[in-house]
């Protein structure tokens, strides 16, 4: 494969599934999960090192097809999908036992003699949705968690990255019974099928707009659902960051995947003193990062498709263009762009972004960038450059959003002992490693009492216990 090749492939696109054929599916996991196989933790162990083993073997057909699918740089495809996958199948391999065993908490004598526990239960048949732009990753995390927790699963992949959808199903029928696991392909309508039938758990992730849809649909049945969701994530500069250092985080995590990341910094929010020194320090790391000629780098994914192109490339009619612009339809290429003279009423302003493009805002102290934050939803991360410890305190006080780094972009995906997920419009729930585990088990609350005493505190007749009772709540 030519890497510095402008062409992007024409995969066939994906067809809807039947749905009787989703219908019996369903009834087969159903009877599936009800024979009690996945209860053994030894059991979901085996299955998660299968799962390991064949996104291994298939390491290059997934490289292949996110390149046919996007034009995904090959180092992008290991270290944000292949390895990010991997990682987490290995975390959970060393964990499971410890997490699936049932959690004593501390004993009220209220209930004396007693001791408490927190059971780990499967949910049943779990649903999960991805969207495109991480089309391997945003489905397969979700499924360790699922099968970690000992839940079946039916993966609905994005029909907007066919190649890699095709990918995905054939990993998974290489190692699952599709009793247990399964995927099912399509668009639109298959989803809409999908989520009419009676799950026990639904993990989506994709736009705030479909998650509206989507828990709309688990209301019908009241199954829990866990939303991850977008939105427009600032990356805010005060005046005393290192801005070398800052220009080079965000335009790593900007223009990574073509800027198609739901974590991608959206726009800048810039204390207005230090704007043009941060412009100038932009275009030396993109310099750097994807030379003169950005279409010529190998290491610069292409937009998805000529929808989310053309709306995209309308932007750059907003501002200023100060650094990029150049775009180009046939092969879907839009170069990393940094636009100026932006303000909130502009096009590039109203949505997520969701492409290599970087407005630029500014502020002028930290109550009016807070501010400026704070009446728009609560995005699904904020980053904040800044040295100043009282600075940093400061917003992460006084704004809301999913989750975010301080002097960087991105990175807080990277640890998966930090629950990852959104708030408000930019989602519902959180996940990776351990939260994934806790989000499809429903922890059920177990009393056990003793029974070689029985005080006859509580049962009537009352008589005068009350004043007695009251003391007793006070001291325990
Ligand atoms: P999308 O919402 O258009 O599609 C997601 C899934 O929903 C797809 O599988 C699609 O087939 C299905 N779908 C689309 N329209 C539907 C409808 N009307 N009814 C039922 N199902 C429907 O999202 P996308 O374009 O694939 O992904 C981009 C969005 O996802 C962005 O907003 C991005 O921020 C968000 N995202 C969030 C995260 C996260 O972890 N929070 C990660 C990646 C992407």
């Amino acid at each position: 494969m030519n890497a510095t090749n402008t062409y992007v492939k024409r995969v066939p696109p994906i067809v809807e599934a039947d749905p009787q054929a989703v219908f019996d599916l369903l009834q087969r996991q159903r009877s599936f999960f009800a024979n009690g196989q996945t209860l053994d933790i030894r059991f979901r162990q085996d299955q998660l090192r299968l799962l390991l083993e064949a996104v291994q073997n298939h390491e290059q057909e997934i490289i292949d097809a996110m390149y046919a699918d996007f034009r995904k740089p090959a180092f992008e495809t290991y270290t944000t999908e292949i390895g990010f996958v991997e990682k987490e199948i290995r975390l959970v391999l060393k964990h499971l036992k410890k997490w699936a065993k049932p959690q004593a908490v501390r004993e009220t004598l209220l209930n004396f003699p007693a001791r408490s526990y927190v059971y780990s239960q499967p949910y049943g048949v779990a649903l999960i949705i991805g969207p495109w732009n991480y089309p391997l990753q945003l489905v397969l995390n979700p499924l360790i968690g699922a099968l970690a927790a000992g839940n079946c699963a039916i993966i609905k992949p994005s029909e907007l990255t066919p190649a890699t959808a095709k990918v995905i199903a054939k990993i998974i029928q290489s190692v699952f019974d599709p009793a247990y696991v399964a995927v099912v392909q399509g668009g639109v309508s298959t989803t809409q099928h999908l989520l009419a039938q009676r799950f026990d758990y639904i993990f989506f992730t994709g736009s705030t707009q479909v998650g509206r849809v989507v828990m709309k649909a688990a209301a019908e049945h009241l199954t829990p659902v866990t939303l991850e969701l977008g939105g427009k994530s600032p990356a805010i500069v005060a005046e005393d960051a290192d801005l070398g250092l800052t220009a080079r985080r965000i335009v790593w995590g900007k223009f990574m995947n073509a800027g198609q990341t739901c974590v991608a910094p959206d726009y800048l929010l810039v204390q207005e003193q230090v704007k043009e020194e941060l412009i100038e320090q932009l275009r030396i790391a993109i310099q750097q990062f994807y030379g003169d000629t950005p279409r010529h780098s190998p290491d610069l994914a292409r937009i998805v498709n000529d929808r989310h192109y053309e709306r995209l490339s309308s932007y750059l009619r907003d501002g200023v263009v100060r650094i990029g612009g150049q775009h180009d339809a046939e092969s879907r290429f839009i170069a990393p762009t940094v636009l100026d003279q932006i303000t909130w009423n502009d096009a590039v302003m109203q949505d997520e972004i969701f492409g290599p493009i970087l407005p630029v805002l500014t502020y002028t102290n930290l109550n009016d960038a807070i501010a400026q934050i704070n009446t728009h939803e609560k995005p699904l991360a904020l980053y904040f450059f800044s040295n100043s410890k009282e600075r940093q305190q400061r917003v992460l006080k006084e704004t809301h959003f999913g989750g975010g780094c301080i002097n960087d972009t991105i990175s807080h995906l990277i640890n998966p002992n930090l629950p990852f997920g959104g708030v408000g419009e930019s989602g519902v729930g959180s996940y990776h490693g351990q939260s994934s585990f806790e989000l499809f088990s429903n922890q059920k609350s177990v009393v056990h009492r003793g029974t070689w005493i029985d005080l006859p505190l509580r049962y009537p007749p009352y008589g005068n216990r009350l004043a007695y009772i009251k003391k007793l709540f006070k001291w325990l």
